[in-house]
């Protein structure tokens, strides 16, 4: 397969068509049997139910060629699983689990050349979605949907070497309490907009939010999960009901346990402990994990003990044995590493 001429090294994180992606329709109460298409637009009515009413889940999974060449992604089920926990919740009908894979290896193949050669940082982004399609004036669910899944190859995430993060601690909140925070929605994304914003005009690069009931704990920040190591080398993430069930967190604890021998903790995290850390990263797809150096509460500046400069030791330990993992240089827990 002859790769496409692309700059791999030097691509940012921005969409760029590729040749093929997959759609599937619903209607009548069931999925047509769907099918790839060079087609990149979608024509919908200027009432449907994804625009009045923001009826869209959506999931994000990384392609990539391993050490020994093969292309690959990383526990698609997972996503698929997840896809359908957020179509619930938004009475939307869950795109079939075994599909979804399906779909995703499709339109890797068929867009193969534009999956970036191992030892480039870049990788091919999936973006695997499900809408609302037909006409909702009065609020109620749409019952025609769209699935459909493309891809984009995107730049290594470090370029020019590791920076850790500056948080501020957040003002407006990202998730109330039994509400859509532990789902994959663009309306989660859409009501974090401003707040991003506002971040970076004041120089932060993201946001930590906490719960909102109390703005006591650590929840996450617009889309990654957090991951404290403490003093002591214990790896604590965040447990809430309002909080993405990050797919890279969850393999990071596992990976923290059973291959590093590191004690786990999955568990309320009060704000005010954070500054007794040792550690903080950011995880998700797109990173694996981001250190963060500095989180700012209002004027008051918690400075990790990692620094500025690099990860933390722990932190990049955890990177380097999932990354290892992802590439294919060490063996991978039955059922991660889904061959194209
Ligand atoms: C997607 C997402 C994450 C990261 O999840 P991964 O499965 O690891 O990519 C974390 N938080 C939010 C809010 C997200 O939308």
């Amino acid at each position: 397969m002859d790769k496409k001429q692309i700059d791999w090294g030097n691509l940012g994180f921005a969409y760029m068509p590729t040749e093929q992606r997959y759609v599937s329709n619903y209607k009548d109460g069931a999925w047509d049997e769907g099918g790839l298409t060079t087609d990149a637009n979608v024509v919908i009515s200027e009432c449907a139910g994804v625009l009045q009413y923001a009826q869209t889940v959506f999931e994000g999974l990384k392609a990539y060629t391993t050490e020994d060449g093969r292309t690959v992604t990383f526990r698609p089920d997972l996503n698929a699983s997840r896809l359908k926990d957020s179509a619930e919740r938004l009475e939307m009908p869950a795109f079939p689990e075994d599909r979804f894979v399906e779909a995703v290896k499709q339109v890797v193949k068929a867009n193969e050349a534009y999956v970036p050669p191992y030892g480039s940082g870049a990788t091919l982004y999936l973006r695997p979605y499900l809408f609302g399609t037909n006409p909702v004036i009065g609020v109620k669910p749409a019952d025609e949907f769209q699935f459909r899944v493309f891809c984009t190859p995107v730049g290594p995430y470090f370029k020019g070497g590791v920076k850790p993060l500056t948080l501020r601690v957040c003002d407006f909140d990202r998730a109330a309490p039994h509400g859509t925070g532990h789902i994959k929605a663009g309306l989660n994304y859409a009501m974090s907009l401003h707040a991003i914003v506002t971040a970076h005009e004041e120089g932060f690069d993201e946001n930590m939010y906490l719960d909102s009931a109390t703005r006591t704990k650590v929840e996450e920040t617009g889309g990654a999960n957090f991951l404290f190591v403490t003093k002591e080398g214990t790896v604590v993430t965040p447990k809430s009901s309002t909080i993405l069930p990050s797919i890279t967190r969850r393999s990071l604890l596992y990976v923290a346990e059973h291959y590093l021998g590191l004690k786990v903790e999955e568990r309320e995290v009060p704000f005010e402990e954070v500054k007794d850390m040792a550690e903080c990263g950011l995880c998700g797809t797109a990173a694996v994990i981001s250190p963060v150096g500095k989180i700012v509460d209002h004027g008051k500046e918690i400075c990790m003990p990692s620094g500025m400069d690099e990860m933390g030791p722990v932190t990049k330990k955890l990177y380097d044995t999932l990354t290892g993992i992802q590439m294919g240089r060490i063996e991978a827990p039955e059922g991660w590493i889904v061959e194209i």
